[in-house]
């Protein structure tokens, strides 16, 4: 299995007039939510290309002066976000390679499903490789290379082409470039975001959300349809559908990834998320006097929850904007202590009231489990916990980092197990069937795998981590749960 599982945030820049680097830096920071541990971008003044990528935030790794180096008008950006344990500066992105027509840059968002047997293959065929580089990223810019070098592709874009229809499998938003052409690429079920846009009619742009269009005071024109290749450069923009386009965006960008300003499937992430919390209070309401979000990704929810129930909103926490990546923390003792440094209690508000607290989702429960220990603590009289979104117990092969079964906590114990073991008087999940009908889509038309154990592209990793055994008995869980809601 590939070390660096990236679900992280892409884009690209192309235009005549307006400098690359100082763009897809806006951009880049608009997108900082989808991947904090390292960011870079790759500009093209025609001739060269010009990298620089880091680890650290978006504001740490450029300077004015490492701006000023990347000149030209074309140029692409990545931030990464990293899995537990892959902290490591060789995976910033965008990969760089060297072919026989020049060097190409990529930036992936997204996780190869077929990252061993593609490994091997190119290898075999003699593809240049390096062993310390275990990325499937890295992997797609050797392919590319090795296309243009043994001639089976004779430019970029047949490169492209030719690694969607025979190499590549899984999910993948990409943003790809040489000296003088920029391709935006997304794999046949949309399993990541990717929209297009342009800037003052002066440039195309292309990123992972909408919010980073807007911030460089673009217009969203659409999202890049699943299966399309759009290619731009000196003769214009084109586009080619190269297989037929199977919707299934990964459902967690509406959960927690994307940012609310942001639109997918044309509807506001925010609407989508207060659907989740007005749907939530149509399924569960205990007697309570007020109800408060896990700040910030859960605050449409809870607002939507407020208002479906009549119960009062209020804040019960605040969070600190300095800390980050409490959640892939490797240690789990460093993982509470961030949560304990993350949130702080307004004991004023929480003494001797019923409250109702909403997150987004649970995955190993450190967040839940401090929270409900804290709010008691502030005096709580009691507390209940819902989720806006359903238990998550199966792997996700397409680029979020969710870990392996065994360790999520809704396949460890049953929902009252649960609520007695964060010490909450109750807890409620969102139904599957509430998510779709918030979302106003049928199951077939997005990806719940981390929830449903479905998974529109095989993913050769499951054999690799032997998980069929656990996910088989994960299964069961599932339906089960479904008679339940039924
Ligand atoms: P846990 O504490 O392990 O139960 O994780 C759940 C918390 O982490 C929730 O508050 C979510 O908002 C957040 N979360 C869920 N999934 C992710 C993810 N893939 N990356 C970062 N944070 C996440």
């Amino acid at each position: 299995m590939s070390e660096a599982r990236d679900a992280c945030g892409v884009a690209g820049f192309y235009s005549k007039t307006l400098p690359a680097a100082r763009h897809l830096y806006f951009a880049l920071f608009a997108l900082q939510h989808r991947g904090q541990e390292s960011s870079g971008i790759t500009t093209s003044d025609g001739k060269k290309l010009h990298t620089h990528k880091q680890m650290g935030l978006v504001t740490q790794v450029f300077t004015q002066a490492n701006l000023d180096n990347l000149p030209g008008t074309l140029g692409i950006g990545h931030d990464r976000y990293s899995t537990s344990g892959t902290s490591n500066d060789a995976n910033a992105q965008p990969f760089v390679i060297k072919s026989a027509l020049g060097k190409i840059a990529v930036a992936h968002n997204g996780n190869l499903t077929n990252y061993e047997s593609l490994r091997t293959r190119l290898r075999d065929a003699g593809a240049k490789m390096s062993d310390e580089q275990h990325s499937d990223s890295a992997l797609i810019a050797r392919l590319l290379g090795f296309l243009i070098d043994t001639k089976k592709a004779g430019n970029l874009e047949e490169a492209v082409e030719i690694a969607f229809n025979d190499y590549i499998l899984g999910s993948f938003s990409l943003v790809i470039m040489n000296k003088d052409t920029l391709i935006g690429l997304r794999d046949r079920n949309g399993l990541r975001p990717l929209c297009i846009g342009n800037v003052k009619n002066e440039a195309t742009i292309i990123a992972s959300e909408t919010c980073a269009i807007k911030t460089l005071e673009g217009h969203t024109e659409r999202e890049i349809n699943p299966g399309e290749m759009v290619v731009i450069n000196a003769k214009g923009t084109h586009s080619k559908q190269l297989a037929p386009a199977d919707p299934k965006l990964c459902v967690f960008e509406f959960v927690y990834t994307a940012r609310p300003d942001s639109e997918l499937y044309g509807q506001s992430v925010y609407e989508v998320r207060k659907n989740f919390g007005r749907q939530l209070a149509r399924e569960y309401v205990p007697d309570a006097d007020i109800v408060m979000p896990v700040p910030d990704s859960s605050i449409p929810a809870a607002l939507g929850y407020a208002e479906e129930s009549g119960i009062s909103f209020e804040e019960g926490l605040v969070k600190s904007r300095y800390v980050h990546r409490t959640f892939i923390e490797p240690d789990p003792n460093i993982r509470l202590n961030k949560v304990r440094l993350k949130f702080a209690t307004l004991d004023h508000v929480l003494r001797k009231k019923r409250v109702i607290v909403i997150d987004d989702s649970i995955v190993r429960s450190t967040t839940s489990k401090e929270v409900v220990a804290m709010l008691k603590r502030a005096g709580a009289a009691e507390v209940h916990f819902l989720i806006a979104s359903p238990p998550i117990r199966f792997p996700d092969f397409y680029g979020i980092d969710i870990p392996q079964p065994a360790d999520l906590i809704a396949n460890q114990m049953d929902i009252e197990e649960f609520a007695e073991y964060i010490g909450a008087e109750s807890v409620h999940y969102l139904s599957l069937a509430g998510m779709y009908k918030s979302i106003g889509v049928t199951g077939d038309m997005v990806c719940s795998s981390c929830f449903t154990g479905e998974y529109p592209v095989y993913p050769e990793q499951l054999d690799e981590l032997k998980l069929s055994g656990q996910v088989a008995s994960a299964k069961k869980l599932v339906r089960d749960t479904a008679k339940q809601i039924s």
